[in-house]
């Protein structure tokens, strides 16, 4: 008989301020662990009551991030699978409205027989089971629990009661503390007051922390690592500096050097594996990136670029990394620049227009609705006739396709329903299942979720990046087709359906033959692009910027 595993667990939280990288820092962790020979899993915790991040604006949250499963989750989830090269399933991304969705279902089923179903005690017991469940389905040695917020908010406190209870009753649970050290400019010296009050919120709830991972602009020195140590209650050893760095990618090396999975490994009562071939890999590509010289410009033309006075590069965080490790796979830094798409409509698009000559590629990514939309279609006119790399990614590539439609194939109203209901061509088209589902406005993970196969032309372009496969699977979230009554039409024009659907009634990729690199998805590549090993349509789409 197999012997039961039994996981061991990280959970890391975070205090004084959000956006502290918690997501990265769990993930670096896991990546550590990975080349330790651990089979490792991340597991994120969002106290939001949306059920899960997919109705949600990118602006309001971030970039959606699709698992191989269909899960439309929190980007944390892309972090994960980008430093442990893990696929990590939606069992892996947990949220309030789960929770209490479950203990509802249950109470309406008489699960509880009778009891009084309780917010002290039968969430908690949800949150556990959910968090094994996830851990067993990933059949973890260790799994990393990432509690969203911060310690001392109301919306999380279910879940750290949850985690002290398993620290308490019978698991083997670690706790991470990441923590913020503000350097005032009128001070002149790094600050730990909050830190220490960030640790007190945190015991108030039952919980020692057993490391504090301190982010600041700069290291943190001996003294303040004594002095964090002594008031905080935790070892010299497990207060880990973590300043600012030019690369993300460089966080798991800047971790091994203080010894932090090796003193986690301890705590959990494991052997700390030598580390295998991974770290060699790892190393060599943090030294590339930090080496590369040659640059070449990248523009992303898209709308959920702007809150309030920012730019919020996080609705594309996968796409700007997929490119990142092909650019560097390249040996090519590329600077990404953020073109919004109105640029492109009204008086002023025709000299804006012009401007995108200065860009080595152009990439359209994936987007809902019609705001914007002209002006996309504007610049993927211009990249074809300009022979501009360009790569479309979901909604650009179905927005390719009304440009073929109206400049090449005379039909001058060709739209997509979703931007033109009432369009005399829609060329892109709703599938009768999803117009149901719209009609009963049943939103939450409705779209076309997840991995789906895609059957590819023999010699074609996108079988060449692909090397040579016949079969490839990559990830979609969209709900609008390209309208398979105008494929023959679409095709005598010049365009090329390299990749359908087994059935071949959906398209899935296309490219053109009078063009040096124009290529579209109606996948999302970006989710499966990993440091080591770029995604081939980011890595062509890069080859060709270099050759232009
Ligand atoms: N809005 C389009 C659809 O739903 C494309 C979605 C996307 O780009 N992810 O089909």
């Amino acid at each position: 008989m197999p012997v039961k595993k039994k996981t061991k667990w990280i959970v890391v939280t975070g205090g004084v301020i959000s956006t502290l990288g918690k997501g990265i820092i769990s993930s670096s962790i896991g990546n550590l662990l990975d080349m330790r020979g651990y089979k490792v899993t991340n597991i994120k915790i969002d106290p939001y009551i949306n059920v899960d991040a997919g109705t949600m604006r990118p602006t309001e949250h971030g970039e959606v991030f699709v698992t191989w499963d269909g899960g439309e989750t929190d980007q944390d989830l892309g972090n994960y699978e980008r430093f442990t090269d893990n696929k990590i399933s939606m069992k892996n991304s947990i949220t309030t409205g789960q929770i209490y969705q479950e203990v509802i279902r249950k109470e309406r089923n008489l699960d509880y027989k009778g009891k009084c179903v309780e917010v002290t005690v039968h969430i908690p017991e949800e949150v556990k089971r959910r968090l094994h469940d996830a851990a067993k389905n990933a059949d973890a040695d260790i799994a990393i629990v990432e509690v969203g917020g911060v310690v001392g908010d109301y919306q999380n406190i279910l879940f750290l009661e949850a985690l002290r209870q398993m620290h308490i009753y019978g698991d083997d649970v670690v706790f991470v503390h990441v923590s913020y050290l503000p350097i005032p400019a009128t001070a002149g010296e790094m600050k730990s007051k909050p830190t220490q009050h960030s640790i007190r919120a945190l015991n108030s709830l039952g919980i020692q922390t057993d490391f504090i991972i301190g982010r600041a602009n700069n290291v943190i020195d001996d003294l303040r690592k004594e002095k964090i140590s002594v008031i905080c209650g935790v070892r010299k050893e497990s207060v880990i500096s973590c300043p600012d760095v030019d690369t993300i990618y460089e966080i798991p090396l800047m971790f091994k050097k203080q010894g932090l999975d090796e003193n986690i490994l301890k705590k959990l009562h494991l052997k700390p594996l030598k580390l295998n071939g991974k770290l060699k890999a790892w190393t060599s590509f943090v030294k590339r990136i930090k080496t590369v010289s040659k640059e070449i410009n990248v523009g992303i033309v898209g709308k959920y670029f702007e809150t309030g006075d920012y730019t919020l590069e996080d609705s594309y965080i996968s796409v700007i990394e997929a490119i990142k490790h092909a650019g560097y796979y390249n040996k090519v830094k590329v600077n990404i620049q953020w073109i919004n798409s109105s640029d492109f409509e009204g008086v002023h698009a025709k000299k804006n227009l012009n401007k995108l000559k200065n860009y080595d590629a152009i990439i359209v990514p994936g987007g809902f609705g019609g705001s914007g939309i002209e002006g996309k279609i504007n610049a993927i006119k211009y990249v074809r006739i300009h022979k501009i790399p360009f790569l479309g990614l979901c909604y650009g590539l179905q927005l390719a396709v009304i440009e073929h439609a109206r400049n090449l194939c005379g039909l001058k109203d060709a739209n997509g329903v979703e931007i033109d209901p009432k369009t005399n061509d829609p060329v892109i088209d709703i599938l009768p299942e999803q117009r149901k589902l719209l009609e009963k406005k049943q939103y939450g993970a409705s779209m076309r979720l997840g991995e789906y196969p895609a059957i590819l032309k023999k010699d074609s372009q996108v079988s060449k990046l692909y090397g040579g496969l016949k079969k490839v699977f990559e990830r979609h979230r969209h709900r609008y087709e390209v309208n398979p009554d105008y494929l023959k039409k679409l095709e005598s024009y010049g365009l090329v359906f390299s990749g359908m659907s087994p059935d071949r009634k959906l398209v899935e990729y296309l490219e053109r033959k009078d063009h040096p690199f124009f290529i579209a998805t109606q996948s999302h590549p970006e989710f499966t692009s990993r440091p080591l090993k770029p995604n081939p349509l980011f890595n062509g789409l890069i080859k060709a910027a270099l050759k232009k």
